[in-house]
């Protein structure tokens, strides 16, 4: 039976193979840049306790939960808001300390919009550390946050939530992938994890005044993925909300209006005010 979705897709960095893999530096294709928001992720985020609902999982640094100050600035390029939600906590200590079967244990492959998050304190990986596992093209995802958190002296592995979720969003199933990565570059976010360089801080990712040494950009052929998405929902534009208030008062100024022409004693004060708005005066 031909599976339904491309399956396991992985950032791991093998303890053996040291530092990030030297790939010539092939420029970016285009500045990157932020775009309209006009789509949104929903994340719902489950944190995982013990069996007892303790000893739960890290969330992310204060003020910055989920690391949603970067995964926002990242996901602008694509018009992308990613939204985090508490959904429950999972009390189950097997699954706080790295189940053997990884993702599947937490979650299949979900339909729908927006997709599932699992926090957790541990990922199995003999000989190598798995920072997060997700689904290519379907929600369902899971972050190893001692892990993520301790990355780089305890900045963090700041963009592995970006990561993730951008498999979720079908990065990537074009031409070139491999493994669900695109490995064409060490400035994408779509790198695999051994290959990707990862920020240090804000001011080092995508948009950037120098789109040439940003880090975790999006090419066009990636946005063109992820917006394709059928994770995301529309978030209106202004103008749009502008045209539906404006729609409002002109039926509330109807309903008005036919509230006082069909009473016996209409308003004086309200008449020639409806007189002057129907003769165009
Ligand atoms: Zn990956």
């Amino acid at each position: 039976m031909k599976p339904l979705f491309h399956g396991l897709v992985e950032t791991l960095v093998r303890l053996t193979s040291g530092l990030a893999i030297a790939l010539s530096a092939a420029s970016l294709v285009a500045p990157a840049q932020a775009m309209t928001i006009d789509k949104k992720l929903v994340v719902t985020v489950r944190t995982v306790c013990n069996d007892d609902g303790i000893d739960c999982s890290f969330q992310g640094p204060a003020g910055n939960l989920f690391y949603e100050t970067v995964g926002d600035k990242i996901w602008a390029q694509a018009g992308i808001d990613l939204e985090f939600v508490l959904g429950l906590n999972v009390n189950s200590t097997e699954l706080l300390t790295g189940p053997v079967a990884g993702l599947s244990a937490f979650t299949g492959a979900t339909a729908g919009t927006g997709t599932t998050m699992y926090l957790t304190s541990s990922l199995h990986c003999v000989g190598c550390v798995l920072f997060g596992e997700a689904w290519l093209g379907a929600g369902g995802l899971v972050i190893n946050m001692d892990a993520v958190a301790s990355f780089n002296s305890g900045i963090g592995r700041l963009d592995t939530i970006a990561h993730e979720l951008g498999h979720n969003l079908g990065l990537y199933t074009g031409v070139g992938a491999v493994g669900g990565h695109d490995n064409g570059n060490t400035h994408f976010l779509i790198a695999s994890g051994g290959v990707r360089l990862i920020p240090s801080a804000l001011g080092d990712i995508c948009p950037h005044p120098s789109a040439a040494s940003c880090l975790d950009y999006l090419k066009p052929e990636h946005i063109s993925v992820a917006r394709a998405s059928s994770l995301l929902v529309a978030i209106p534009e202004p103008a749009t909300l502008l045209m539906a208030v404006f729609g409002l008062v002109v039926v509330g100024t109807a309903a008005q209006r036919r509230l006082n022409t069909t009473s016996q004693t209409p308003w004086p004060s309200l008449m020639p005010r409806f007189s002057n708005l129907v003769s165009g005066r």
